[in-house]
């Protein structure tokens, strides 16, 4: 599996494995296996191009660990894919669902592709045939996919069409992040963004603050970003500043997030915005925050901005935006980062929530689900505090100690098939 370990993202989810093994003592048995995701299917897609030409794409789909349950991750069209970063995405979904205590195990899977080069058509028998091709793979009971960069609802549409179509009846269940009318769920549109702010009030907590009249300033005003900012003001914080690819907005009063949600609507991107003075992205990092939510990109704190933050609070709404540089630069400082395995956990969650109303065909009012949501990642908040306080660790290490301390009691109780 030389190919697989290749990778940057692969080689850096086994460090964060192994320092945070060392943290909880792991059985070296179990992180041996730990190493190695347990099935890796690549497969060639053949599609009809729009020009009457048949172009093979390659996709994959790895199934990490299946030791809490089926499988579970998202699908991602992109350029860039290769099986070493699905690999290292599928590690992480592991250690996510275990952090979460969710009965489900760990998957990823790709298409190298950028889709933006794609017709609609196209684009529908790409996912067609790569569906047929890791149908025998996927299932309610066996692997359930969702979207990720560069798929959304329609992609999980067709998906389950498509393997519904060859089992001759409906099923839901297959895939995750459906729109409404064939089985998703309520809440899960806006579920990661409200989980960071859950996050973010639990964090203040610990330093005696509360999160009514704290600030915060949010990287991204896209699905996590808008949705932190909502959920943020309803709850009484003040909002000082966001920021999208075309820029940033601040207003030292705060801003008025329903009139910002609503230009955007009219404009597309914040600048231009009347009611805030501009401020470049890299401005908007370094504000005297209370809460700093980085929600748009990877690797956005670094060695080199990391002195000049002031936010006392880190909550990782995007996925790695602090790096480990940073990371070291701001445990020294005593800036509080919390992990974006936990921080961003809401959406699995909610995912979680959509499988469970797909199999009992019983469907939750928004209300119920933004509930139980909240109970299990400030629970996975407050192991992760707990384990963080006892080995004094970051609470980057300890999210990824409580995800493979589950994970271990799991995997021993079960054992090793055949001996
Ligand atoms: P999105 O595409 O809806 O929004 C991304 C936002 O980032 C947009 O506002 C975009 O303008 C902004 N952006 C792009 N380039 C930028 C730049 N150079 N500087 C500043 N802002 C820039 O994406 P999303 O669904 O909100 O996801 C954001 C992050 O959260 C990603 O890292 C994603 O992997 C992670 N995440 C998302 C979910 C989810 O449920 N959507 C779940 C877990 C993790």
């Amino acid at each position: 599996m030389e190919h697989i370990t290749e990778g940057k993202l692969f080689k850096n989810v086994i460090k964060n494995i192994e320092s945070a093994a060392a943290v909880v003592n792991c059985d070296k048995n179990v992180l041996t296996r730990l190493r190695q995701p347990r099935r890796s299917i690549t497969v060639s897609v053949p599609v009809r191009m729009d020009d009457g030409n048949v172009k093979v794409f390659t996709g994959h789909r790895v199934q990490y660990s299946g030791t809490l349950g089926p499988y579970k991750g998202g699908i991602r069209y992109h350029q860039d894919v290769d099986i070493s970063e699905v690999t290292g995405l599928a590690a992480l979904m592991t250690f996510k669902c275990s952090l979460l205590k969710l009965p489900l195990g760990g998957a990823k899977g790709g298409v190298k592709v950028d889709p933006n080069t794609l017709s609609r058509a196209e684009n529908q028998a790409l996912t067609r045939r790569f569906t047929t091709e890791i149908a025998p793979f996927i299932g309610p009971q066996e692997d359930i996919p969702a979207p990720d960069v560069g798929t959304n609802g329609q992609t999980m549409a067709w998906l389950m069409d498509t393997y519904s179509q060859q089992k001759g009846f409906a099923v839901p269940a297959v895939v995750t992040g459906k729109p409404i009318e064939i089985g998703g769920s309520l809440g899960r549109v806006s579920s990661t963004g409200y989980g960071v702010i859950y996050i973010a009030e639990k964090a203040l907590h610990t330093l005696n603050k509360s999160l009514k009249g704290s600030t915060i300033a949010i990287q991204g005003f896209g699905n996590v970003g808008q949705h932190a900012a909502i959920l943020a003001s309803e709850l009484g914080m003040r909002i000082t500043a966001v920021s999208d690819v075309s820029g940033g907005i601040f207003n030292g009063d705060g801003l008025n997030v329903k009139d910002v949600l609503e230009y955007i609507a009219k404009n597309k991107v914040l600048k231009g915005y009347p009611n805030a003075q501009e401020i470049t992205n890299e401005e908007l990092l370094v504000l005297d925050v209370d809460v700093l939510a980085p929600c748009a990109l990877d690797n956005v704190i670094t060695g080199k901005n990391a002195d000049k933050v002031k936010a006392k609070v880190i909550v990782e709404g995007a996925n790695g935006p602090v790096d480990a540089d940073a990371d070291a630069i701001l445990s020294r400082k005593g800036t509080l980062v919390v992990p974006d395995i936990l921080a961003n956990g809401g959406g699995v969650i909610v995912s979680y929530f959509e499988w469970v109303q797909d199999i009992s065909n019983y469907f939750w009012d928004e209300e119920e689900i933004n509930t139980n949501m909240r109970k299990i990642i400030v629970d996975a908040f407050n192991r992760t505090w707990a384990l963080a306080k006892e080995k004094n660790v970051g609470m980057r290490s300890a999210a990824m100690g409580v995800a493979i301390k589950h994970l271990e009691r799991a995997m021993l109780l079960r054992g090793l098939y055949p001996r």
